[in-house]
């Protein structure tokens, strides 16, 4: 295959620390090449201490179209941008740039990743008086607190390892969001369950990346809570394992993964009738090729 480096090839990326394990690059130039657009989409690692200076310069690069932003930069990117959603100004992050004229505009698509994630995955379209529960509060969860808000939430619980830490996300929900919101240490988890009728759990923790467990007993589950692990790897994590095992409705977040790049991709080409089912076939099959049999199925 003859490789293009006219002045006309447009580049995207995504720009994290580490990056070398992003799956985007994968799907993206699936997209890419689906649309025969003279494009490519690579991964960029790049230091804290040289962050500043990169975007400095990629804001002036004639052939960068926009970019990811994935962890530890999704915050310390948005005083760079010139113009911020909505939703990204909300949620207090950017995952997603646009660069035009040497101005960036910064998007956040995980918003829109969790939603669909939550309407087509898991058949949860508006939310009840149930409580939902969250567990963690780090950059992503202010993302699915929003989206629990938009669709219409009434109460919500929050379970953090450490509480300390999830408190200015609570007073930040109070201060902002029309629902109840109570707070409590992971140790609680058990019994939060038993004794609250909760019907969706969404994990937003590191937790089950390598393969752990949150502390869940799922024996206590109700049988129609459905669960969301927005943790993603190369094979299915074992809360949502355990949960499918107990009959138990459960996702994990290789969907958002998706969902959120075909709508940073739609936000970059103007291309917004893209299939995201047909992406994620694609991505499954890349992750089993890639492992052998123990993955993704
Ligand atoms: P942060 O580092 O901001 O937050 C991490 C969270 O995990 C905190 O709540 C932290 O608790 C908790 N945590 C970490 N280790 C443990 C542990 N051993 N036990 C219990 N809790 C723990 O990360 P993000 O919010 O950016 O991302 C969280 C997860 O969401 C990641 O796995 C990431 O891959 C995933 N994600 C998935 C996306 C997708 O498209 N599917 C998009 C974005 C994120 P504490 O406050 O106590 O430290």
């Amino acid at each position: 295959m003859e490789t293009d480096f006219s002045r006309e090839k447009r580049i995207l990326g995504v720009i994290g620390n580490p990056v070398s394990h992003s799956l985007s690059p994968l799907f993206q130039n699936y997209l890419i090449k689906k649309y025969k657009l003279n494009w490519s989409y690579l991964p960029f690692c790049v230091s804290k201490e040289h962050f500043d200076l990169f975007i400095n310069g990629i804001r002036h690069l004639e052939n960068i179209t926009g970019f990811n932003v994935t962890v530890p930069f999704k915050e310390m990117i948005m005083p760079h941008c010139n113009k911020i959603s909505f939703e990204a100004e909300k949620v207090g992050a950017v995952n997603t740039v646009t660069v035009k004229d040497g101005l960036l505009y910064g998007d956040n698509t995980d918003v829109y990743g969790i939603k669909m994630t939550l309407e087509r995955c898991l058949s949860v379209f508006r939310l009840d008086d149930r409580p939902v529960l969250l567990v963690g509060a780090g950059g992503v969860a202010k993302a699915a607190l929003f989206v629990l808000e938009l669709m219409g939430a009434k109460k919500v619980i929050i379970v953090n390892r450490s509480v300390d830490r999830a408190r200015a996300l609570e007073k930040y929900v109070k201060e902002n969001y029309s629902y109840q919101v109570s707070l409590f240490g992971l140790t609680r988890l058990n019994s939060i369950m038993a004794k609250k009728d909760i019907h969706l759990i969404i994990n937003t923790t590191t937790v089950g990346l390598k393969g752990e467990s949150l502390p869940l007993d799922y024996d206590i589950l109700l049988k129609e809570c459905k669960i969301f692990d927005m943790v993603y790897s190369k094979t299915k994590t074992p809360l949502v394992i355990n949960a499918i095992k107990k009959g138990i409705r459960a996702v994990d977040g290789l969907h958002m993964l998706v969902y959120q790049g075909v709508k940073s991709f739609g936000i970059w080409t103007g291309i917004e009738n893209v299939d995201a089912d047909k992406v994620f076939e694609y991505l499954k099959k890349k992750i089993r090729k890639n492992n052998g049999k123990n993955t993704y199925n």
